[in-house]
């Protein structure tokens, strides 16, 4: 079982003392990890609890001490507002989607698209599937823009899931086809990529894990 625990914690944006911020502690996942990254219990129902608000001037980040941002009036744009104000949102998507907000406006792309999934996952907590593929190719263009900045095969394998899990099977497949053109010379890497190919054009949008690839390979090898 992992513990929140709510310590007081200085915002490196506008300098106000908050009294109980919430941070995670001794939230260790055990078992095979989600192809999109999402870890296992416990520290998958961790989520709500790894994003931070200041409750001063609204800045959200995995930890407000750290600045990520040097103008203020980041915070203070229609965009940023109409994502924190948006009661409709979830409290933890509300501040992940924030978050992923101020760190692609800064150029954290690869970060900004981690925090977009960590909304997909609290959306799929939820159940809610439209929000979450919403967030999701939130994550695919802050990736996308990444990886034309700086390839990555470890981070276009992740964007394979993130694309498939929003229900973006053609792209999944087109992108998989290219990365394997690449040459991939981890076995493991590459059998994630073939299952890739595989579930997209099965149309197979569901959550599967590391173990998942594992098995899929032993039947087919079956066959
Ligand atoms: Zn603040």
């Amino acid at each position: 079982m992992s513990m929140v625990a709510f310590i007081p914690k200085k915002c490196a944006v506008c300098g106000n003392e908050n009294e109980d911020v919430q941070e995670v502690i001794d939230a260790v996942p055990f078992g095979p990890m989600d192809l999109d990254t999402r870890p296992a219990e416990n520290l998958r129902s961790a989520l709500p609890y790894l994003i931070q608000q200041c409750s001063f001037c609204g800045y959200c980040n995995s930890d407000i001490s750290e600045e990520i941002i040097d103008d203020r009036s980041l915070l203070e744009t229609e965009e940023y507002k109409s994502i924190i104000d948006d009661e409709e949102l979830p409290d933890a998507a509300r501040k992940y989607l924030a978050s992923a907000h101020l760190l692609h406006k800064t150029g954290n792309l690869h970060r900004s698209a981690i925090e977009s999934l960590h909304a997909a996952w609290v959306f799929d907590d939820l159940g809610d599937s439209n929000s979450a593929i919403s967030a999701r190719l939130g994550a695919v263009i802050s990736l996308r823009a990444q990886l034309q900045e700086c390839y990555d095969e470890n981070l276009a394998v992740i964007l394979l899931d993130i694309l498939r899990r929003a229900e973006q099977f053609d792209l999944c497949i087109m992108i998989s086809e290219s990365i394997v053109s690449m040459g991939i010379e981890d076995e493991f890497v590459k059998s994630i990529v073939d299952y890739q190919i595989h579930l997209a054009q099965n149309r197979d949008s569901s959550c599967k894990t590391v173990a998942d690839v594992d098995l899929w390979e032993t039947d087919k090898n079956k066959l």
